[in-house]
């Protein structure tokens, strides 16, 4: 879908901190890519891997997380979780779930090079939440999972 400019929006993102806090380099990216949100992860990152040569994400290393979708079953008054935006609740099969997470696509952390001199492993890293940029919901209660 519109994953080339979805990385081009993160890389703005991105490059406005790096404007903002004064660095220049970053050394993980790490994004939280749920999965209602519509994204192709690894179209996601394909693109960002091509853009990012030109920018301060050069050589960063790129996570993408993948928070599950998550609903509210008003029937079971509990979260459950779910892997499509229509899906029924998959404790008692019911509709009318109210989804709740999993659609966000979001800067997770930023971990950047504060120290643009040679080969420097001592240069603690610095992490920005980097909260600015959520761009969905916040009702986010679970850690993020799906790693692989
Ligand atoms: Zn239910």
């Amino acid at each position: 879908m519109h994953e080339l400019s979805l990385a081009e929006h993160i890389v703005e993102l991105v490059q406005a901190a790096a404007q903002r806090e004064g660095f220049s380099a970053v050394r993980v990216l790490r994004l939280q890519a749920g999965a209602l949100s519509g994204v192709e992860v690894q179209a996601l990152r394909f693109a960002l891997e091509a853009v990012a040569p030109r920018t301060c994400l050069h050589g960063a290393r790129i996570e993408i997380d993948e928070p599950p979708g998550q609903a509210w079953c008003p029937a079971c008054a509990q979260t459950v979780t779910i892997d499509s935006r229509i899906d029924p609740c998959p404790q008692c099969g019911g509709f009318g779930l109210r989804v709740t997470g999993g659609t966000e696509l979001r800067v997770a952390e930023l971990i950047v090079a504060d120290a643009p001199g040679p080969a420097a492993p001592d240069a603690s890293p610095t992490s920005t939440p980097a909260s600015s940029s959520s761009a969905s919901v916040s009702d986010e209660t679970s850690p993020p999972s799906g790693r692989v």
